[in-house]
């Protein structure tokens, strides 16, 4: 495939906008070459500027979960458009929005929208510490929950107690109250819990991670967590702006049966706009200004068209019956054609599959957390990706990224899809 024009637009964006990309992982650092810009997309497919058409598995990093360019979302948009794009005072819709969240996912009485997910748990941890009374967090290596300074907490390996910054800008002081502790292992996390009595506000978690590959939480992790968190009167916070509206009605929560105390969700919320929220029980939510002392606030947060655009996908997906079980049954073909290609040529692999969330790790063993993520080989990993391309798949340009299965996607693209995995297997 040709590239020549998203090279050209690549070389005018890195003049002016650092980098060329409004946000790292978009660009091809990880695998080389430059980014490829898309024109426009419908259903499961991107089309970019040189004219090719990609079959998409990132689709805008989950929000796409319809596909692209759903005519109900896009209708809805374009009616709220024509009314007025902003208003900075109270509309309907916002409490429309709310009570369909509300009466699909479980453990939650309000809701407060925000502008990404990012600003989501950045509030949801606050919070929790003003509600709490107490300033520590712990979280997992290898999760990502935005990148607000509590949250860049380098990914050290070993039994880490104190975090360190692992981007400039991050003050020693907001690194300290960050805990870094093993995805998957429990007394790990009841050994920083024990060394820190009475200081932790809060667990925040990725219930199933994405943002080391798709990693499922081993059973009884999360419930050993609850447990914990119950014990030694901590919040446990689920961050399901990935998983949230994609792995069931209710996320994670319903998925596997496990409770949280406050919840953050992002894209698919928002259909595509722009939309993040927070949520949890009346007594926790009423700490929030104006009714509590806990600030937080947002010029364009609940802004109508966002509104429309989350309403329209919410509505669709709660009223599809089957939606996450047809979801889950093309995933679950993808992984069973990836895995008799990749056999078939001796690739060493291990894929992770919850879902509509999919990952293939080029490790040999088993994919738990941070640390047997990053065994898996990048060298493999950017010769399959290119490979991939070429055959007109799309998938995230860097190893530590879910696959994102849309229900535009027919069998017809899977197969297509598992063809040229095989293809591109025979070269690695
Ligand atoms: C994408 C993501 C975020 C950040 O959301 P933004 O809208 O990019 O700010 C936070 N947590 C998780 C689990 C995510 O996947």
């Amino acid at each position: 495939m040709i590239y020549q024009r998203s090279s050209a637009l690549f070389a005018a964006a890195q003049k002016v906008i650092p980098g060329g990309v409004n946000s790292p992982v978009r660009a091809f650092k990880a695998v080389g070459g430059d980014p490829i810009f898309v024109k426009e997309a419908r259903g499961a497919y991107l089309y970019d500027e040189d004219g090719n058409r990609l079959i998409d598995y990132i689709n805008s990093w989950g929000p796409m979960i319809l596909g692209h360019a759903h005519p109900s979302v896009v209708d809805a948009v374009i009616q709220k458009t024509r009314k007025g794009t902003s208003f900075g005072m109270p509309t309907q819709i916002e409490t429309e929005i709310a009570e369909l969240a509300v009466s699909m996912v479980p453990n939650i009485d309000k809701i407060r929208f925000v502008n990404s997910g990012t600003e989501a748990c950045m509030s949801a941890v606050r919070l929790a510490r003003g509600y709490a009374g107490k300033d520590k967090i712990i979280k997992f290596a290898g999760c990502y929950h935005g990148h607000s300074d509590s949250f860049l907490i380098q990914a050290g390996s070993g039994a880490v107690t104190f975090g360190s910054p692992n981007s400039p800008g991050v003050t020693k002081g907001t690194a300290q109250d960050t805990l870094l502790a093993r995805y998957n292992d429990l007394e790990q996390v009841e050994q920083i819990i024990e060394s820190n009595k009475n200081e932790i506000a809060c667990i925040i978690i990725e219930p199933v991670a994405g943002n080391m590959g798709c990693i499922p939480p081993e059973k009884e992790f999360l419930q050993g967590l609850r447990t914990l968190c119950d014990t030694h009167n901590i919040l446990l916070i689920f961050d399901e702006v990935m998983t949230g509206f994609r792995l069931a009605k209710g996320g994670v929560q319903e998925l596997l049966g496990v409770d949280a105390d406050i919840v953050t969700f992002g894209k698919v919320i928002g259909g595509g706009l722009p939309v993040g929220a927070f949520a949890a029980r009346e007594d926790i939510m009423n700490h929030l200004a104006p009714l509590g002392p806990v600030y937080q606030a947002g010029t364009l947060s609940g802004n109508p068209l966002a509104m429309a655009a989350g309403l329209a996908m919410l509505t669709e997906l709660n009223s599809t019956p089957g939606i996450f079980k047809s979801l889950a049954d093309k995933t679950e073909y993808l992984h069973k054609g990836i895995e008799k290609a990749l056999q078939h040529h001796k690739v060493v692999h291990t894929i992770n599959r919850i879902g509509s969330m999919i990952s293939v790790h080029f490790a040999k063993d088993k994919v738990v957390d941070f640390e047997t993520a990053a065994h898996g080989n990048n060298e493999t990993f950017k010769t399959f990706f290119h490979g991939m391309l070429n055959h007109g798949i799309y998938i995230a340009p860097s190893a530590f990224e879910s696959w994102f299965i849309t229900d535009a996607l027919t069998y017809k693209d899977l197969d297509d899809t598992i063809e040229a995995v095989n293809k591109v297997a025979a070269t690695l």
